[in-house]
């Protein structure tokens, strides 16, 4: 850490350099020069044959930039074919990203997200390097390099990343708990958006409170089997009486402000319209709108290809945007789940309608909230929860209490 220079000493190095001619080693470098500095985070959020779906996010380490370009280089030749939340273009191996209107502006320590659908062949590495606005993201923030002799002011140290802890009022997990409950949150804050969980502003939280309690589904039909009206209702009952059972846990908890959380489908999502046995319009029906192999609802209204909140290109307004995608693909085993949504089987799926525990699915809205895997480790040995795969087909109150702690760390940005 560097102390803050005030205006008179600064005065005084000033008018050391000038005074000083050749060979001074006295330099003012940290005053002048603007820190630059970034981190990224690239990830690889779905593959399929030929295809993929990635999510970069960028951290700001420097000074505040008010525009940003990011830019890399592709190793093995994969296209960017489509981008949201920022502009991509590509001429041979090179990519640019320029940021949308609404989000260039980056405080230091600020981050943001855009995504992109692109193709490949053979293998798909990750980019070894990113640029932002020319300077190398290494993760911490340099200064441009002086022309002249090397300064004698480090650096000045950007504040990034969460520096207060979590409240503690409300706090009261079971003492047996709270061991493995710290050993759960280290390894979010390890593993996580590179170092920096709650940089990420897309979580399952976020689009609960900005769509005020509420949450909207998008049934992506990824299957050739047709749906009748009644299936339709039951599947729309099945998903809001698994999601019930995340938010129970947290009403009445630590100043959680929700009773009940409607989750309501708004759309669906399929190959061909006479896959879906009914007429009326209770539901906006989208018709081969074929993304990532399988029909998606329109991305001006989803949440993920809007994270700002706002619909403008959603026909019918904001009332028919969608949270998240419940996506059901024939064949599919196991799950995958994050903030766009969840993904099954669509034969477990229908299979499971009238379960009590539809557990595949549990566990995938809890990835979308932000809850971890536990492939490779286990914080309560012997004993299992929904989050750890296979252990268990209830959310036990060990996955009670981490999804609680989630709220604990993000409630502040919330205004709880
Ligand atoms: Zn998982």
């Amino acid at each position: 850490m560097v102390p803050p220079m005030n205006g008179a000493r600064l005065a005084v190095v000033l008018a050391a350099t000038l005074a000083t001619t050749a060979g001074a080693a006295l330099m003012v470098t940290g005053a002048q020069a603007a820190a630059a500095g970034c981190r990224v985070d690239y990830r690889v959020t779905s593959q399929w044959s030929g295809g993929f779906g990635a999510d970069v996010t960028v951290t700001n380490l420097g000074d505040r930039v008010d525009g940003w370009t990011l830019a890399w280089s592709y190793t093995a030749g994969q296209t960017v074919s489509q981008a949201w939340n920022a502009s991509v273009s590509q001429s041979g191996s090179r990519v640019t990203a320029t940021n949308a209107s609404y989000n260039g502006s980056l405080g230091t320590g600020a981050a943001t997200s855009f995504g992109f659908n692109g193709t490949f062949s053979g293998t798909n590495p990750a980019p070894a390097s990113f640029t932002l606005n020319g300077t190398t993201c290494t993760g911490a923030p340099t200064t441009p390099t002086p022309s002249t002799p090397a300064p004698t002011t480090p650096t000045p140290t950007p504040t990034s990343g969460p520096t207060t802890p979590p409240p503690t009022s409300g706090w009261n997990p079971p003492a047996n708990l709270a061991g493995p409950l710290n050993q759960v949150w280290q390894h979010v804050e390890q593993t996580y958006n590179n170092g920096n969980p709650l940089g990420f502003r897309n979580y399952g939280w976020d689009q609960l409170f900005a769509n005020r309690g509420a949450i909207n589904y998008c049934v992506r039909w990824d299957s050739s089997a047709t749906v009748t009206a009644a299936q339709r209702d039951q599947i729309q009952a099945a998903l809001a009486r698994q999601y019930k059972k995340w938010i129970s846990v947290m009403v009445g908890h630590n100043g959680f402000p929700y009773t009940d959380v409607p989750v309501k489908v708004v759309g669906w999502a399929v190959r061909d319209r006479n896959q879906l046995q009914w007429s009326d319009n209770s539901v906006d029906i989208y018709v081969n709108n074929i993304r990532e192999n399988a029909p998606q609802c329109s991305e001006p209204c989803g949440r993920y290809f809007n994270q700002n909140g706002q619909y403008p290109n959603c026909p019918g307004g904001a009332a028919h945007h969608y949270d998240h995608s419940l996506w059901l693909t024939d064949g599919f085993a196991g799950g995958a789940g994050g903030d766009w949504g969840q993904r099954i089987g669509r034969e477990y799926f229908m299979g499971s309608l009238g379960s009590d525990n539809i557990h595949i699915l549990l566990h995938e809205i809890g990835h979308t909230y932000g809850l971890d895997d536990f492939y490779d480790w286990d914080p309560l040995p012997g004993q299992g929860f929904i989050m750890k795969a296979g252990s268990a087909t209830t959310i036990t109150e060990f996955d009670t209490w981490m999804l609680r702690d989630w709220w604990r760390h993000l409630k502040s940005r919330y205004g709880y």
